[in-house]
């Protein structure tokens, strides 16, 4: 079966030797026409015409009022929850499958990740799990939501759609609505991905994009802020330009804020990447067909699907083995034939920051961390 599969990987991807790896960027736009403009032009840095482009193509693919340009996602997910009210001391919900970025930002505004588990469907953060630990935990006092056993405020609800398959966002906002909980949506993986027609990332208060290198779309590094709340998304803006009240020529900052801004030089990237969303989306569908069929046949190996009522940008492409054994076997099958393969992350609460952070119940998360893996999912060049 390994070599079946090392060799239908080879086909794919028309590289008959070299390495391969999971996920590489393709510049067959006009990336080097736009980079090569925004130089011409001197404007390289914070300001410019590309980052504004970036800005207005992003709301439109979002489907969102707006979408503010941040220097990578990681900062994007830090000023949503500031946003979102996220204060220190505070706990917010997230799901312990992820990158860990998502927690980074959540230690970042001097919070601490509450864990609750994910759907075995969708690899994101379960709704049943949500409400479920909410009722045991939680209560409202005087419209806010305390966590009773440890008396902190739950400000903050992080899920993330793992690998571009939307989780059941819908259901989740309606839960964290009866809670009182905003929600910033991690999507910077789902870039191109919708759920009941609705492009991911604009269902909560906030939500956030990623263009590091490994994403679907990349500009070296990026990210963006997505909303239909004028006043946050002036405020991102502002916090993300170091605060610094507009005038000619005085420096002045009403509060401390951020150097987070996308430099026009990336923006100019973006722009031409943000344009080739759906020839990748497209070329990427397609090499996820072939995978399922290729998969069809085997009984041990199952390749994740969108749900019905989602589409996938099918970032990461993924299977399921059958338990951890058959996992690692797969892991090295692969790698050794120079096939990059890589189980999901480790768990967040497994790590060494976040192993005293209160947690429910995680049985789904579990088994997925001993049974998924990621295989080569780039754009093909045809
Ligand atoms: C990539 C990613 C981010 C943000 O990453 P940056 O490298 O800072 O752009 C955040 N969350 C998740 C789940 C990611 O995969």
């Amino acid at each position: 079966m390994y070599n079946e599969f090392n060799a239908f990987v080879r086909e794919q991807f028309k590289t008959p030797e070299a390495f391969i790896p999971l996920h590489e960027p393709r510049f067959f736009g006009k990336e080097r026409e736009y980079v090569m403009d925004a130089i011409d032009s001197t404007f390289v840095s914070s300001v410019g015409e590309y980052v504004n482009r970036f800005e207005e193509m992003m709301a439109e693919i979002a489907g969102t009022k707006y979408a503010v340009a941040t220097v990578n996602g990681t900062s994007a997910l830090h000023i949503a929850m500031i946003l979102a009210g996220v204060q220190s001391g505070d706990e917010v919900i997230t799901q312990p499958v992820s990158f860990v970025a998502t927690c980074n930002a959540i230690t970042y505004c001097n919070a601490t990740p509450h864990f609750v588990d994910v759907d075995l469907e969708t690899l994101g953060m379960s709704p049943r799990a949500l409400e479920a630990r909410l009722n045991e935990i939680a209560e409202l006092r005087e419209g806010v939501c305390i966590n009773k056993e440890t008396g902190n405020k739950i400000s903050c609800i992080v899920p993330m759609h793992t690998f571009g398959f939307p989780c059941r966002i819908d259901e989740i906002v309606n839960i964290a609505t009866k809670w009182n909980i905003p929600v910033v949506e991690d999507a910077a993986e789902s870039l191109g991905s919708s759920f009941k027609d609705q492009h991911t990332g604009s269902f909560g208060l906030l939500g956030t994009f990623s263009f590091n290198g490994n994403k679907t779309v990349t500009c070296g590094g990026g990210g963006a802020i997505v909303t239909d709340n004028e006043e946050l998304a002036k405020r991102a803006k502002y916090i993300t330009t170091t605060a610094k009240r507009p005038h000619k020529w005085e420096y002045y900052h009403t509060e401390t804020g951020y150097n987070y801004r996308m430099p026009n030089l990336n923006a100019a990237m973006a722009c031409a990447q943000l344009e080739m969303l759906p020839t990748f989306l497209e070329n990427k569908r397609e090499l996820a067909i072939r995978y399922q069929n290729f998969f069809s046949e085997l009984s041990a190996i199952e390749f994740l699907t969108e749900s019905e009522t989602s589409l996938s940008n099918y970032w990461l492409m993924a299977v399921q083995l059958k338990d951890r054994a058959s996992r690692d076997q797969f892991l090295e099958k692969t790698n050794s034939e120079s096939i990059m393969t890589r189980p999901i992350w480790e768990l967040m609460n497994e790590l060494e920051m976040f192993n005293n952070a209160p947690c429910g119940a995680i049985q789904n998360s579990r088994f997925l961390v001993d049974r998924v893996v990621n295989i080569p999912s780039s754009v093909r060049i045809k």
